[in-house]
């Protein structure tokens, strides 16, 4: 049966929010729901249109094009040529790739690089393993609302320089970075520059020439996309090895069968980020400031964390000195809201942030620390819902009423 013309999801009223009727999702930059568009314009590519991109055949005539289209479209959205951008997994292997992809193959001009203290761990830990692989790196610091510190990167430049990470924004606090001139540097010393835009991408404009990068990690499930997609972009003329050996997918540069449903949904989603962006930033920016507001008055001696001024809309950082963070998600969640630690929490042993660590806070304002993230479909009544509950759960956890 044909997808097309039909709502693939079942009527609004039967829906309800993940986690129940009145569960408030305050956890955007962990995930978003796929949007409805989107799915409709997957949904052919799971069935009638299921042909391998590299067949030769009309079925796979038809995948071409339809990933064809998906480029196309990725790429005029971040000014970029359609030849200059690769489908990934999404952010994760975007990174690894961009780390190891120029490293190797520029090993010759050099085998340093730099990054800054508050790249994902996808950059962090790829940079750890390229240390035990005789390669070396030297780390920017950020400055105490994470922002990295372009004087302090200058200096770590040396002649055998050849690549720099710096993230677009920041996930856990928000801060956007100061790319431009982290790119007019890289392009004074002859370095490339990588930019990790994960975050960033879902809320401001994102354009591979202005300011320029020569690499740039997409992810389709932070802007309403499916999960499991996303995209490199390597400007023409750069260096790059592959990260994957198999077939000659993705240009000879991404050995495995094209994930063209997921192509299709990261396009169609990145698109219609760009298309609500002027219309949904305000809204949500204006969501979160009265929530933080509201945070910031009723509960004593809460800290906003990262740079208020030079934020993502969404995010919205707090520190709530003597609580556990991993404590203040529980309640949080028992009270119906989803909000996300910093760092990973896993089995009871939280890693302090190392962003807000790289920040100056200490390890236990760290641990304490909540990230609250709005998207789309949030609204005033949830931001003033979502505030009341994060006051009571703050009183309780601290031996109040
Ligand atoms: N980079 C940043 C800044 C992120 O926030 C994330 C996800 O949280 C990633 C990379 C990883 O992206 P993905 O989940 O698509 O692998």
């Amino acid at each position: 049966m044909s997808a097309r013309g039909r709502s693939p999801l079942p009527p609004a009223a039967k829906r309800g929010a993940q986690g129940g009727a009145g569960y408030i999702y305050l956890d955007h930059a962990a995930t978003t729901p796929v949007d409805e568009a989107v799915l409709r314009a997957m949904l052919p590519y799971f069935s009638e249109e299921f042909g391998n991109a590299n067949s030769l055949h009309r079925c796979g005539r038809r995948a071409v094009a339809a990933l064809d289209g998906a480029r196309d479209s990725v790429a005029a959205c971040i000014g970029a040529k359609a030849s200059e951008v690769y489908f990934t997994s999404g952010g994760t292997e975007a990174d690894n790739w961009a780390l190891r992809g120029v490293l190797y193959a520029n090993a010759e001009r050099g085998r340093h690089f730099i990054l800054s203290a508050a790249e994902h761990h996808a950059v962090l830990e790829c940079a750890r393993a390229l240390e035990r692989e005789g390669f070396s790196y030297s780390v920017a610091p950020v400055n105490g609302q994470g922002r990295a510190d372009v004087a302090a990167l200058e200096k770590l430049f040396r002649p055998d320089t050849v690549l720099v990470c710096l993230m677009a924004a920041n996930n856990e606090v928000g801060t956007v970075q100061p790319l431009a001139e982290v790119s007019a540097l890289c392009r004074a010393r002859g370095a490339l520059l990588f930019s990790d835009a994960v975050q960033a991408a879902g809320a401001l404009p994102v354009n591979v020439n202005a300011p320029p990068v020569d690499l740039l990690a997409l992810s389709s499930h932070k802007l309403y996309g499916p999960k499991g997609a996303g995209a490199l972009y390597v400007r023409t003329g750069v260096k790059i090895a592959p990260l994957l050996f198999g077939g000659l997918q993705e240009r000879g540069k991404r050995g495995g069968t094209a994930n063209v449903a997921g192509a299709v949904g990261f396009a169609a989603a990145l698109r219609l980020t760009c298309e609500r962006r002027a219309q949904d930033v305000p809204r949500i920016a204006a969501l979160r400031d009265r929530f933080a507001e509201k945070v910031s008055a009723g509960v004593v001696g809460a800290v906003r964390n990262g740079d208020v001024q030079n934020c993502l809309p969404g995010i919205a950082n707090f520190t709530f000195a003597g609580a556990a963070g991993e404590a203040v998600l529980y309640a949080l969640d028992l009270a119906g809201v989803a909000a996300s630690g910093g760092a990973a929490c896993s089995s009871g042993a939280p890693e302090p942030s190392h962003v807000l660590l790289a920040m100056g806070k200490s390890e236990e304002q760290a641990r304490s620390s909540v990230r609250f993230s709005f998207g789309r479909n949030n609204t005033e009544a949830e931001a003033d819902a979502a505030a009341a509950i994060v006051v009571r759960v703050l009183q309780k956890l601290r031996g109040g009423a």
